[in-house]
């Protein structure tokens, strides 16, 4: 079986839906870790983006940051990943805001200059694509930085909502390892 269908089967199997458009997958992504998983999932987005140039991964916490870190590895490039409170210790830093969609609260997120600048090429990741609003703000922070953003890859994109197809729209490479069609009635629906 190949990567890409071990993981399908556990969102089918183990997924969960709640309303408002939410998948739960706290039991291997969300909260309890499946670390081997972890490692297809990356060794794939390494895969995936590897003749793409990407020099360095960008993420935001906490659940972008466990495939992120697996392509990580796979990769050898360094992860940085998007505060999303900014730490007193953080000086010059690049922030930008972000409304959160399983909290309904924006936030303000942050990254030090020290991290993110004009000779990076980064392929930035996360766990679920939903609306696009993480990924507008890490966008936003690269463009700030001067670095450009070579794509995008998810874990989970939900096709029912308008994130994915924002990012299409405006040019940029999306990859997304499990599309979710539809959760209505409580059934999961995948592409
Ligand atoms: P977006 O910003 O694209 O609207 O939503 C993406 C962010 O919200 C991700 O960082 C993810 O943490 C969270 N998210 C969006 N949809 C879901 C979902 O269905 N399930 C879970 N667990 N998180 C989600």
């Amino acid at each position: 079986m190949t990567e890409l269908t071990v993981l399908k089967e556990r969102v089918l199997r183990d997924g969960k839906c709640l309303p408002g458009g939410i998948l739960k997958v706290d039991s291997f992504i969300n909260h309890q870790l499946d670390p081997s998983l972890m490692m297809a999932i990356g060794n794939h987005l390494a895969q995936l983006f590897k003749d793409s140039g990407v020099n360095k991964i960008l993420t935001i916490e906490a659940s972008g940051i466990a495939p992120a870190i697996t392509m990580g590895i796979a990769t050898g490039l360094p992860v940085v990943f998007v505060k999303k409170a900014k730490p007193s210790t953080m000086g010059n830093a690049l922030v930008s805001k972000v409304m959160s969609f399983t909290k309904g609260v924006e936030y303000t997120v942050s990254v030090s200059r020290e991290f993110i600048g004009p000779d990076d090429r980064v392929v930035i990741i996360d766990d679920f694509l939903a609306n696009g609003n993480a990924a507008r703000g890490m966008i936003d922070i690269a463009d700030q930085a001067g670095a450009t953003v070579v794509g995008l890859g998810f874990v989970i994109e939900k096709v029912f909502q308008e994130g994915g197809k924002w990012l299409r729209e405006q040019g940029y490479r999306v990859e997304s390892l499990v599309r979710v069609e539809s959760l209505d009635n409580c059934e999961i629906k995948l592409l």
